[in-house]
């Protein structure tokens, strides 16, 4: 744990509460235990404070990654082209999704809330979940559905799907990458984030994509623009005079919208006095920035992860200086093991022989 560090003469980009518009200006960040103390323009080093030099560096929230398979790691690599209906073929999930009646989701959330789990998550394709659990009267902030690409075919401005999920507070937890991939359906972050719907973003199964939120951010922005140029085209409508999304509504979607969705905006998702220090430093003279002005577009479009400097997680600095602080070594050859161990076991002969039994009887399942 670092007790006191002090980020000096950074630029920092970060969404504020309240405020749709994110803010990029200088300053210096105090950092006591886990929480930031201070930011100011020019903070003085009192003794026993370490001080990281913040030069051309770019200072965000830690991003918030709100949806993610993460035991699905040693699987990296086998999964990259399947359907999500060969996917929940292939992994034996199929029987699983269709067990719940709604009398034991009732019964299922209300042992989760006496506990009390802090959030609720299921997935949601194209069901009709959020409406029966509104029904059902166990739609609650505390439910963060993931995908939710049903929403993407009820464009209606008073859409009654949409308009549960702002009334109850549930969120959304949207996957674009894979999503698209995988014959999900459309993404829905951009429309939630107009809507006023919480949602974040989320990288889902790590076996299948980048695994990070950059990514998430590109994919989320670009799809939602390619999808309003099109209709725009077809509908034969006047060119607009913008781009209907920015990078703004990407960064937000991946720092404050992910902390909103989780309950979590109260601690993470800004640079601001009184939260966790959960902070990337960005070196803004790399290959990938140096020619980048503004941290915002910079961070949306062009950073990667060679890119992220320093890494603070809840006071505690696991990037330091480009490197993992914690020796990764170990950590690569026990994932290694593990990987060639579930290979082994489920060669994609085995998987594809379940698939071609289960759709040559059943079709290709509907979600
Ligand atoms: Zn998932």
């Amino acid at each position: 744990m670092a007790s006191k560090c002090l980020l000096k003469g950074g630029t920092i980009a970060t969404c504020v509460q309240g405020s749709t518009t994110p803010q990029v200006y200088k300053a210096d960040v105090l950092i006591e235990g886990n929480a930031i103390t201070r930011i100011a323009e020019d903070i003085s080093p009192q003794a026993g404070v370490e001080v990281i030099d913040c030069t051309d560096k770019w200072i965000t929230p830690g991003f918030v990654d709100t949806h993610r398979h993460l035991f699905m790691t040693v699987l990296r690599g086998n999964q990259c082209d399947w359907l999500l209906s060969e996917y929940m073929v292939k992994m034996a999930w199929y029987d699983a999704l269709w067990r719940g009646t709604m009398e034991m989701h009732k019964e299922f959330l209300a042992y989760a809330r006496s506990i009390p789990v802090s959030i609720i998550t299921a997935h949601i394709v194209k069901g009709p979940q959020i409406l029966q659990w509104r029904d059902g009267g166990i739609l609650g902030a505390d439910v963060v559905f993931s995908h939710c690409n049903v929403l993407a075919d009820r464009p209606a401005l008073d859409d009654e799907m949409w308009a549960a999920l702002k009334e109850s507070g549930a969120a959304i937890a949207s996957t674009p990458e894979d999503e698209l991939g995988m014959a999900h359906g459309n993404p829905v972050a951009l429309d939630a984030l107009q809507r006023g719907v919480k949602c974040g973003l989320g990288v889902d199964a790590t076996s299948i994509n980048s695994g990070d939120i950059f990514t998430q951010m590109r994919f989320a922005l670009q799809w939602a623009r390619g999808h309003d140029h099109e209709r725009i085209h077809l509908n034969k409508e006047t060119p607009p005079f913008h781009n209907k999304y920015s990078s703004a509504d990407a960064f937000r979607l991946g720092t404050l919208g992910g902390a909103e969705a989780l309950g979590l905006s109260n601690l993470i998702g800004t640079v601001e006095v009184g939260k966790r220090a959960d902070l990337v430093v960005f070196d803004a003279s790399s290959v990938n920035l140096a020619g980048a002005a503004d941290p915002i577009t910079g961070v949306v479009f062009h950073a990667a992860s060679e890119d992220v400097e320093t890494v603070f997680v809840d006071g505690e600095i696991v990037k330091r200086g480009g490197k993992l602080v914690h020796e990764w070594a170990p950590v690569a050859r026990e994932l290694k093991k593990r990987a060639d161990e579930v290979r082994e076991r489920w060669p994609e002969d085995k998987l594809e022989e379940r698939w071609q039994k289960w759709y040559d009887t059943n079709g290709a399942p509907i979600f």
